[in-house]
């Protein structure tokens, strides 16, 4: 398989559709297809026809339906009755800052309040998820970009998970927001950086100091915000 630049927007060199067996052929095909979502492959707004995918990825219908279910599920795909399914259009720039006025008032607290009651076990889950983000091996980038994405999430919900706050931590969940904001824009930036942001992050709550926590999640999510702003342009 041919790797994918993940600077090169919107490329799609022949055969990327390919799927690669790690798990059940239910899952592979939709880490797959949500891949191309999270890439760009499948753009924003773009209608999705199961037989394309289904010649595509050579599988039957079975899977992709259900993988277009679980999709649809997560706000990333729209299924309208009578025409079929499409990718969930890209979050408007009203709502992207209201995404990240949301972060901004909840997960600097929430990490203030994980770092109150850090412990080892939740450190070391912590940089489970923040070791897999950083691996470069093997991968083509659409997979390693989403899966980025997917573990970036996981990692920001479980820091919420340990403030300890489940309304606080199922309404930001409830938004996909990971998904959202990553699908803005399909560039290494948006994945190196955050890395960093993150470090400081994991250096925080070693430390158990609610003060510094609080205050590098800030940094990350403002940074985070930057990052993604050119998308508007
Ligand atoms: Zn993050």
């Amino acid at each position: 398989m041919q790797p994918v630049s993940l600077s090169n927007n919107g490329e799609t060199p022949t055969g990327a559709g390919r799927i690669q067996r790690a798990g059940s052929l239910a899952e592979d095909v939709y880490e797959a297809i949500f891949a191309q979502l999270m890439s760009l492959k499948i753009a924003p707004g773009s209608r999705i026809t199961v037989d394309n995918l289904v010649k595509e990825f050579d599988v039957s219908h079975t899977p992709i339906r259900e993988a277009l279910g679980r999709l649809e599920g997560e706000g990333l795909v729209l299924k309208t009755h009578l025409i079929g399914y499409r990718a969930a259009p890209q979050i408007t720039r009203r709502r992207f800052d209201e995404l990240y006025e949301m972060r901004l008032l909840l997960e600097p607290h929430g990490a203030a309040k994980a770092a109150a009651t850090m412990d080892e076990a939740k450190l070391g889950t912590l940089l489970v998820a923040a070791g897999v983000m950083s691996r470069r091996e093997g991968k083509d980038e659409r997979l390693r970009y989403s899966n980025f994405a997917r573990q970036d999430a996981i990692f920001h919900d479980k820091i919420m998970e340990y403030a300890e706050n489940e309304l606080i931590r199922e309404t930001l969940g409830y938004q996909h927001t990971h998904f959202h904001i990553f699908r803005l824009m399909y560039h290494s930036r948006v994945t190196e950086e955050a890395l960093d942001e993150h470090e400081a992050i994991l250096a925080a709550f070693g430390s158990a100091d609610p003060d510094a926590a609080a205050k590098a999640m800030r940094a990350h999510i403002e940074h985070s915000r930057d990052r993604l702003l050119p998308a508007f342009d």
